[in-house]
């Protein structure tokens, strides 16, 4: 902290970082939108909205029922939830029946970006 500075900077310094608070999240907001219409879209079978593996973070043990790793994409905000990666990637069989969706609020899945999973994760060796 410089305490050369006035009272009066020092309160333009705060403002500052209130709207840069603002402006961060008014943007962490729109992608988690972006993020969110892509799901939808990917769910109800459009492909052409799938995930890349690197914009997803995937559970370090938790499987959706056709064997691919439970994930969820980065960018979704706090209201997310965790899916099977198979459909968020658009390469899940329709043959399968999958694991329903598990949101955030009511299902406690330990990511593989826990340190508590030791390098743990579901992601495909390839995938990586
Ligand atoms: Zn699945």
């Amino acid at each position: 902290m410089n305490n050369d500075q006035t009272d009066e900077e020092l309160r333009a310094t705060i403002e500052a970082g209130k709207l840069a608070e603002q402006e961060l999240g008014r943007r962490l907001a729109v992608k988690s939108e972006h993020a969110e219409q892509r799901i939808k879209r990917v769910l109800s079978g459009d492909n052409t909205a799938a995930f890349d593996a690197s914009e997803l973070r995937f559970a370090a043990f938790e499987r959706c029922n056709c064997g691919a790793g439970m994930a969820y994409a980065v960018d979704a905000g706090i209201h997310g939830a965790w899916h099977c990666s198979a459909i968020l990637r658009g390469n899940a069989s329709r043959e399968v029946k999958h694991t329903p969706s598990m949101p955030f609020a009511f299902y406690e899945v330990k990511s593989e970006g826990q340190p508590s999973a030791n390098g743990a994760t579901t992601r495909e060796a390839v995938e990586q």
